[in-house]
């Protein structure tokens, strides 16, 4: 599993590519585009095969057989690290599975360049990767997020970042820290940390900033104060005997907590 760049094409390691050009066949999510990639390390790939989210299973059986022959094969996405938000898992199973080893190549990945500048001392870090793209759905996901008490990781295609970021205001309240880091390591790099209730002012202010690649980082939901603690508690007895909307109703009613945020940790609690 080789990392290659997110951009920037110095950063594929010398190891990744003494690795490309040594495999004796390279599985390439996107064969024209890793084809730049080669040809600008001037790596001659002996064979170069395709792997994407639509044939993986296919893809894994050919490269298994191949391994069988006692050929080591490379695989590489269009950027970062395979397997994170891209294909590469289920072959890494079924390679595993077969018997063979799998070995890691590291590198870039977007969400650990954002999570390096994003200056958050304390708690872990959740990787939630992409969204749903469809607007209920997504809002039903971040609202199941906002009790989450470790900085969350987001991908979000430019089309739809400004919108998400509107999804987090509602769901995480203003004040929560955002970091939005675009076109990481390339020409129009740009890292920027605000309240997430300055985020639609950010992005409404330049058309350029809408687009490009993005990571989002989220500082996770401070400890509960007495209060909410309390709240949390009622909501969890009376979700032991309650369906969910009535345990949030009653537990808002008796603790007077805003029913969204209770609705939102009702939501984890059950999950
Ligand atoms: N496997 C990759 C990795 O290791 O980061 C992620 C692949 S995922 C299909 C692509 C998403 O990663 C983009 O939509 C964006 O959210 C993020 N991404 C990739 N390159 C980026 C960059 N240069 N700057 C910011 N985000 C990037």
């Amino acid at each position: 599993m080789v990392a290659t760049p997110l951009g920037n094409l110095r950063d594929l390691s010398p190891r990744a590519r003494d690795t490309l050009a040594a495999v004796d066949a390279i599985a390439a999510e996107d064969t024209r585009h890793s084809q730049r990639l080669l040809d600008a390390y001037g790596i001659r790939a002996k064979r170069l095969l395709s792997l994407h989210q639509h044939n993986e299973q296919e893809a894994a059986g050919k490269i298994i057989e191949m391994l069988g022959n006692g050929q080591h094969v490379a695989l590489i996405t269009d950027a970062g690290t395979p397997a994170i938000s891209d294909p590469g898992a289920r072959l890494v199973a079924r390679v595993r599975e077969a018997g063979y080893a799998v070995s890691p190549i590291p590198g870039a990945c977007a969400a650990v360049a954002a999570l390096s500048v994003a200056g958050i001392v304390e708690g872990g870090f959740r990787f939630i990767g992409f969204l749903p793209a469809k607007a209920l759905a997504r809002h039903s996901a971040l609202m199941a997020l906002a009790g989450e008490r470790d900085a969350m990781v987001f991908y979000e295609a430019p089309h739809r970042v400004a919108e998400c970021v509107a999804d987090m205001v509602a769901a995480f309240g203003c004040g929560r820290e955002i970091l939005i880091a675009r076109e990481l390591t390339k020409l129009h790099e740009e890292i920027a940390a605000m309240p997430l209730s300055e985020a639609g002012a950010w992005f409404a202010g330049n058309d350029n900033r809408k687009r490009g690649e993005f990571v989002l980082v989220v500082r996770g939901a401070d400890a509960p104060d007495g209060a909410e603690a309390e709240a949390l508690r009622v909501l969890g007895l009376l979700l032991d005997n309650l369906q969910l909307r009535s345990a949030v109703r009653l537990a808002a009613k008796i603790t007077g907590m805003p029913r969204k945020g209770l609705y939102a940790q009702a939501l984890k609690q059950r999950r």
